[in-house]
C-alpha cells in the first residue's frame, strides 16, 4: 500500500459515489471509521456533500451483503451458500448456456461505479472468456448522448477537455439539464467564483432548480426542446454578426450544413416551441457572446433524449460558430454522473469499444488488445448491442446474465418491462454490495468489496485518473469482483490472464491503452498518490515520440494525434519564457485561479510540459485538449447539421403532461446504496410527484395527497410537492426508489439512433389524484 491505513493516519481516498470523486482521508479507530477533510485534494478542498460525509456506514454488516446466497429450488427463497458452490454454480450455469444455444446467449452487464481495473476486467472477461458480443453498462444511461456528440464533433470525448479549475476564470458558462446543487454540491463553488470573477452563470432546465437558484439567468424550456433552444441562440448569433469566421474558417469543417439548419430556427418559432421568451433568448445570446470566454456544460438534461446525440451537437455547435472550443478558458463539457463514469467507458464494458477507448470494430484496435491479451484478434466478438437493447432481449436469444453492480430494476427505462425480462431468464447471476432489487431476482449473489475495502483506480469528470485507496478490511465473506472473475475464467477454462491484485491488472491496463486516445501508459499507482491524480492521454513514451508530434513540441503518440497535451500553449515546455512557465494564450495574464496554488496550480501557474519541468521527465498527463487540434483525421472540429424534432412521445388528449425525471440531494443513482444509510434516508424517504399549483388544483389534490402518475408504460404513485418552481405543463420525479413509486415504470425505452440512450427526460403522462381510476 502506497499510505498505510490503521490508526497511524487517515488513508487518503476518495467517495464512493458521484463522478467528482472527492478527495477524503478515512481513519480507522478501535474498529471505527471517520470520514477525514482532505483540505489540499483540489477537486474538493476538503468538501464533501452529506453522501460523502456518510459514506462509512455503506461498510456497516448490517447493511451490506456479507456471505453468498443461492436460490433454492424447493423454496424459492435466496438462501445462504459456500463460495465454491456460488462460483460452481454460475460457471456450470454459463457454460451450460453457452453450449445450449451459443456464446451470445450469455450477456454481461456492467457499473458506471466499477474501478477501471474491474470494468477493464469484465470486458476482457466477456470478450475472451465467455466468447459473448452481449456486454454492455449503466453508463449507457448516463453519458453516452454526450460521448457520441464529442466523438462526432472533436474525434474523442473526455467529460471536460479542461479542469474544473477553469470555470471561475471563464466569462460566462451555460449550464444545461444540471442540477449540480443537488447532484454534486461541492462543484458548485467553481460557479459561485465564477460570478465573483464577474462571470456570469446561465442556467437551462424546466424546474427552477437550487442550481438555477444560483444563476443570473435562468431559461426553463418545456422538456425535451433544449435542442430547440440551441438553435434559436445559433441564429441570434448569426443575424447579430456574433459568429468567430476566423476560427470556423480555420479550425473547422461543416459550417454552411449546420449553418443553413440553424438559419431555419428563427427566434420566434423557438419560443413557440420552447416556451422560452424571445428576449430570454436574446439575454443569453448577449451574456454568452460579450466576454472573451465562454463555455457550455451539459448533463443529464439534454443527454438523456432520444435525440440527446443531436441536441449536445447543437451546443457544441453554438461553442465552435462563435469560437469558444480549442482554447484556454472556453469550450464544451459534459459534467459525466457516475463515480467512474468516464473510467468505465474507457476500457472495455460498453458495447462497442475496447481498451484505451478503441473501437472494437477497428481492425487495428482489435490487433492491439488482442496481442495484449495473447488471443487471436479474429476471436474477439463483434460489437453487441446497448444496455437497454440487451435487458429487452433477456429471456429470448439471452438466456444467461452476469450482472455487476448495477440495479436496472430501478434505473432502466420502461423498469416494469425490464423486470420481467430480468424474471424470464434461465439463469441471474449478480455480484454487488448489497442485496439491489435487482439482486433480488438472481439465481445466485455474490457479496463484494466495495470502495474503501479495495484499491483501484476511477477517473474523474475532468479525465483525472484517481486512486482510491483501501482503508479497511472487507469483513470475512466477501470478495472482490476481481477474485470472481479470476474464479470464474479458471472454472470455465481460463486458467491466466485475470489476475487478483488490483496494480496488476493496471499495469496489463496500461499496456492495453497505450496509443490508444484514453492512454494511461504513462500513468502509474505511485504517480497518482503523488499528484493527486494525472489527466489522460498519458503516454508512457512521451518523451521518446515528442519529437515526432506534429507540433514538435513533446507530445506522445495519443497526445499528440489529439494535439492537445501539455505541449498545447496552456504549459507548453517551450513557451516564450523559456522557462516552462507555460503562458496561456487568450487569458493567461488574467488573475491567478481561485484554486491556484503551488501545489496544485491555476491556469497561468502551470507547469513545464514535461511533468518534471524538465525535457526528459515523464509525460505531465493532460489537462487541456484541442488547444493545438482537434482529435479528428484533419484536426478540425466537424459542425454537426442538426434540426429539432419533436419528442419520441409528444402529449395529447390522454396524457397531457410531460414527465422529466431526476435526483434528489440525499439519494445517488438507484438509491440501492444511499437509501440503506440512515441519515440520507431520512433526508429523503421516499418519492415525490413535484407539480405547479395549477396542475395540482386541476386534479384536486393538496401538498402531501398521493398523486397516481400514468404513461403508456405503468403507474407510479406517490405525494404530491407542489411548487412553483416547475413549469406548469411539466412534472417531475426523482428516479431512486422502487416499488409503487418507481419514476422508471413510466419512462419510455426510445432510443437516440447513434447513442442508444433512451428518452428518460421525456415522456406523456396524465396525474390522478390516487384512488381514481
Ligand atoms: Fe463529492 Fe459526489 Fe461524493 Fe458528494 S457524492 S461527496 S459530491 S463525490
Amino acid at each position: 500500500k502506497l499510505v498505510p491505513s490503521g490508526t497511524s493516519g487517515p488513508t487518503l481516498t476518495h467517495c464512493p459515489y458521484c463522478a467528482l470523486q472527492c478527495g477524503m482521508g478515512l481513519s480507522v479507530t478501535d474498529g471505527r471509521v471517520e470520514v477525514v477533510e482532505r483540505a489540499e485534494f483540489p477537486v474538493n478542498r476538503g468538501a464533501l456533500c452529506g453522501k460523502g460525509q456518510t459514506a462509512p456506514a455503506l461498510l456497516d454488516r448490517a447493511a451490506r451483503l456479507t456471505e453468498p446466497l443461492v436460490r433454492d429450488p424447493e423454496t424459492g427463497r435466496l438462501a445462504p451458500a459456500s463460495w465454491d458452490h456460488a462460483l460452481g454454480l454460475i460457471a456450470g450455469r454459463l457454460q451450460g448456456t453457452r453450449d445450449a444455444h451459443g456464446a451470445d446467449a450469455v450477456a454481461v452487464f456492467g457499473g458506471g461505479g466499477l474501478t477501471n481495473e474491474k470494468a477493464y476486467t469484465l470486458g476482457k472477461f466477456a470478450r475472451v472468456v465467455l466468447g459473448t458480443s452481449q456486454i454492455d453498462y449503466n453508463g449507457r444511461f448516463c453519458m453516452s448522448s454526450a460521448a457520441a456528440a464529442g466523438r462526432k464533433a472533436f474525434g474523442i470525448d473526455r467529460g471536460l477537455p479542461f479542469p474544473l479549475a477553469d470555470i471561475p476564470r471563464t466569462g460566462c458558462v451555460i449550464l444545461v439539464g444540471s442540477n449540480l446543487a443537488e447532484t454534486m454540491p461541492p462543484a458548485l463553488r467553481y460557479f459561485t467564483e465564477l460570478k465573483e470573477n464577474g462571470g456570469t452563470l446561465i442556467v437551462i432546465d424546466p424546474r427552477r432548480t437550487k442550481t438555477a437558484e444560483q444563476a443570473d439567468l435562468h431559461l426553463a424550456p418545456r422538456p425535451g426542446t433544449d435542442l430547440a433552444l440551441a438553435l434559436g441562440m445559433l441564429h441570434l448569433v448569426v443575424t447579430q454578426g456574433r459568429t468567430d469566421e476566423a476560427f470556423i474558417a480555420e479550425r473547422t469543417t461543416g459550417w454552411e450544413g449546420a449553418r443553413a439548419a440553424v438559419m431555419a430556427h428563427w427566434p420566434e418559432l423557438v419560443e413557440r416551441i420552447t416556451g422560452v421568451p424571445v428576449p430570454q433568448l436574446r439575454r443569453a445570446v448577449e451574456m454568452f457572446c460579450e466576454p472573451e470566454n465562454a463555455m457550455v456544460l451539459t448533463a443529464r438534461g439534454p443527454e438523456q433524449q432520444a435525440k440527446g446525440t443531436d441536441t449536445v451537437g447543437a451546443w457544441i455547435n453554438l461553442c465552435l460558430a462563435t469560437g469558444r472550443a480549442g482554447r484556454p478558458l472556453s469550450g464544451y463539457g459534459c459534467l459525466t454522473g457516475q463515480g467512474n463514469g468516464q473510467g468505465g467507458r474507457e476500457h472495455g464494458q460498453k458495447a462497442d469499444q475496447l481498451p484505451g477507448y478503441r473501437d472494437l470494430a477497428d481492425p487495428a484496435a482489435r490487433a492491439h488488445v488482442a496481442e495484449v491479451w495473447g488471443v487471436d484478434p479474429d476471436s474477439l466478438p463483434a460489437p453487441g448491442r446497448s444496455a437497454y437493447e440487451l435487458l429487452d432481449a433477456l429471456g429470448g436469444d439471452i438466456k444467461s446474465l452476469l450482472l455487476m453492480a448495477s440495479n436496472p430494476v430501478v434505473s432502466a427505462p420502461r423498469a416494469a418491462h425490464v423486470e420481467e425480462r430480468l424474471r424470464s431468464l434461465d439463469f441471474l447471476a449478480v455480484a454487488d454490495v448489497v442485496l439491489s432489487e435487482t439482486a433480488e431476482l438472481a439465481d445466485v449473489v455474490l457479496p463484494v468489496t466495495q470502495w474503501a475495502e479495495e484499491t483501484g483506480t476511477l477517473t474523474n469528470l475532468e479525465g483525472r485518473v484517481l486512486l482510491r485507496q483501501r482503508a479497511v478490511t472487507a469483513p470475512s465473506g466477501v470478495r472482490s469482483d476481481l477474485d470472481v472473475l479470476s474464479e470464474l475464467a479458471a472454472r470455465l477454462g481460463v486458467e491466466k490472464g485475470f489476475p487478483t491484485d488490483p496494480e496488476e491488472v493496471f499495469e496489463e491496463l496500461r499496456r492495453a491503452s497505450a496509443g490508444g486516445a484514453a492512454d494511461y501508459s504513462g500513468i502509474t499507482y505511485r504517480r497518482l498518490v503523488e499528484e493527486d491524480g494525472v489527466f489522460w492521454p498519458c503516454p508512457e513514451n512521451g518523451e521518446s515520440a515528442a519529437a515526432d508530434g506534429p507540433t514538435g513540441s513533446g507530445a506522445g503518440p495519443a497526445a499528440s494525434a489529439l494535439g492537445t497535451s501539455a505541449d498545447g500553449p496552456a504549459n507548453s515546455a517551450e513557451s516564450p519564457t523559456g522557462s516552462g512557465a507555460g503562458a496561456v494564450s487568450g487569458g493567461g495574464t488574467g488573475p491567478e485561479s481561485a484554486s491556484g496554488d503551488a501545489r496544485h496550480p491555476g491556469p497561468a501557474q502551470l507547469p513545464a510540459g514535461r511533468h518534471s519541468g524538465t525535457p526528459s521527465g515523464p509525460h505531465p498527463g493532460t489537462p487541456r485538449l484541442f488547444l493545438d487540434r482537434f482529435a479528428t483525421p484533419d484536426g478540425r472540429a466537424r459542425f454537426a447539421p442538426v434540426t429539432h424534432r419533436p419528442a419520441a412521445e409528444e402529449t395529447d388528449a390522454e396524457y397531457p403532461v410531460v414527465l422529466t425525471t431526476g435526483r434528489v440531494l440525499a439519494q445517488y443513482q438507484s438509491g440501492a446504496q444511499t437509501r440503506r444509510v440512515p441519515e440520507l434516508n431520512a433526508a429523503a424517504p421516499g418519492p415525490f410527484v413535484q407539480l405547479h399549483p395549477r396542475l395540482a388544483d386541476r386534479i384536486g389534490v393538496g401538498e402531501g395527497d398521493p398523486v397516481s402518475v400514468v404513461s403508456r408504460r405503468g403507474r407510479a404513485v406517490a405525494p404530491a410537492r407542489i411548487t412553483t418552481a416547475i413549469r406548469a405543463d411539466t412534472v417531475f420525479m426523482p428516479f431512486h426508489w422502487a416499488g409503487e413509486g418507481r419514476a422508471n415504470t413510466l419512462t419510455h425505452p426510445a432510443l437516440d439512433p447513434t447513442s442508444r440512450m433512451p428518452e428518460f427526460k421525456v415522456c406523456a403522462v396524465r396525474l390522478e389524484a390516487a384512488g381514481q381510476s
